[in-house]
């Protein structure tokens, strides 16, 4: 497989991507707006149901194909940040849900009638130590009662659902300290305004994303996903699809740098010839190019494993650590290319570089991919 692969999946992306011009994202990033108009495109082509069983209404897609969906996005000069999250959240009510949750919600997501793409994991006091988070559920009859705090929950203001993290039995009290966390499944509709307190959060890029407080939401216990003390999980067996997906979300930035670097230095002529001419420009943007095509490798594989239902939990975090570094490098190498003008918004190098930058730290960062490889594949002692 490589970057051709997969063409009419490509080419029913891209007829609705490029309906979303650069002007478009740039008037988004400006306004610091949600792109509602391309969010609600791409669902109802049907693509961000990708990932849902056809027997649920979704177009039971291959992870393989998925990342193309996201790789597409990307490389057409997007940003799937504002969407990835509907792609993929709901994959825990698949694995994990009861029938009569999947039968409620699944089907409805694929129809584009409800948006569950929020997911609140990160605390601002305990951070990547997630097994420390301190928002608890406490159960009284049929009914959680959940208070607390959470930050970075994204695209919360854009869904009708979002799936919460959150203790079910206190840190003392459990023999692992991955035990005792639960999963629920929050109706935002009814809570925000009451129970949940948004207070968004500006940020570098156009991402919309906020820290809630939580007082007192009640939840009923249908709303559970799984049993009680599992759910960390539940989340865990979640992040290879993720991580494989934001890979392909960063190798589409990385095909996009490349190709517009490659462009700018064809036809940008210094000093009586294309700057291109210079190996001092071309080496650069060919070396990212060839960590791109590597890391695109990487994600195939982890989607091979993935979609043959074999562990790949180092396949996907190497492929996400080689992907975001590789649109990184891209990232730095076509604004270098660029001189000035890459800095002016109108060029849209500034926007993408900042929002490629997002994928060393979210939604894993870098050091914590290091330390599982350092740890689970290497065999190195336990940091933390
Ligand atoms: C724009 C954005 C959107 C996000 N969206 C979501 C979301 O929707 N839902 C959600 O739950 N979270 C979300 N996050 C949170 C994100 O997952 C965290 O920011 C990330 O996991 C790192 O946690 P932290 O920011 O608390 O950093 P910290 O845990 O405070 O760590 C700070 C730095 O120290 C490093 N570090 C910490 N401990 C160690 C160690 N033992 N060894 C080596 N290095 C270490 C970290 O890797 C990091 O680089 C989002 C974040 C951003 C910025």
């Amino acid at each position: 497989m490589n970057n051709h692969s997969f063409p009419e999946l490509r080419e029913g992306v891209r007829q609705v991507v490029s309906a979303f011009d650069s002007r478009y994202w740039q008037e988004v990033d400006e306004a610091r707006a949600f792109p509602e108009k391309f969010v609600t495109a791409l669902t109802q082509a049907g693509w961000l149901a990708g990932l849902i069983p056809e027997e649920y209404g979704g177009a039971g897609l291959s992870l393989t194909q998925a990342s193309v969906v996201m790789e597409e996005i990307n490389r057409a000069g997007g940003n799937s940040g504002a969407c990835h999250g509907q792609m993929y959240v709901m994959g825990c009510i698949v694995r994990h849900g009861t029938d009569q949750q999947k039968q409620d919600l699944l089907p409805r997501i694929a129809r584009g009638e409800i948006r569950m793409q929020s997911m609140a994991v990160t605390e601002p006091s305990t951070g990547s130590d997630t097994t420390k988070l301190k928002t608890t559920a406490v159960r009284k009859g049929d009914r959680y009662r959940i208070n607390g705090q959470k930050v970075w929950t994204s695209r919360l203001q854009h869904s009708d659902y979002m799936l919460l993290l959150a203790r079910t039995t206190p840190l003392a009290e459990v023999k692992k300290k991955s035990e005792g966390l639960s999963v629920f499944l929050v109706d935002l509709r009814e809570a925000v305004g009451k129970t949940i307190t948004v207070r968004p959060i500006r940020n570098m890029v156009n991402h919309e994303t906020n820290e809630i407080f939580i007082d007192n939401l009640e939840v009923p216990v249908e709303n559970r996903i799984g049993e009680e003390g599992r759910g960390l999980k539940y989340i865990l067996d979640g992040l290879n699809a993720e991580r494989i997906l934001i890979a392909a979300e960063c190798i589409g930035d990385g095909y996009w740098f490349t190709e517009k670097a490659s462009a700018y230095a064809k036809q940008r002529v210094v000093f009586d010839r294309p700057i291109g001419q210079n190996q001092g420009i071309q080496f650069p943007i060919a070396r990212a190019f060839v960590n791109v095509e590597a890391a695109s490798l990487m994600r195939y594989r982890a989607c091979e494993l993935f979609d043959a239902g074999i562990h790949c939990g180092a396949e996907a975090n190497m492929s996400k650590l080689l992907a975001a570094d590789a649109s990184w490098e891209a990232a730095n190498v076509c604004l270098q290319t660029h001189g000035g003008f890459g800095f002016a918004s109108e060029y849209d190098i500034e926007r993408k570089f900042r929002e490629t930058r997002l994928y060393q730290v979210a939604p894993i960062s870098t050091n914590m991919i290091l330390s599982y490889l350092g740890e689970h594949v290497l065999g190195m002692p336990r940091s933390y």
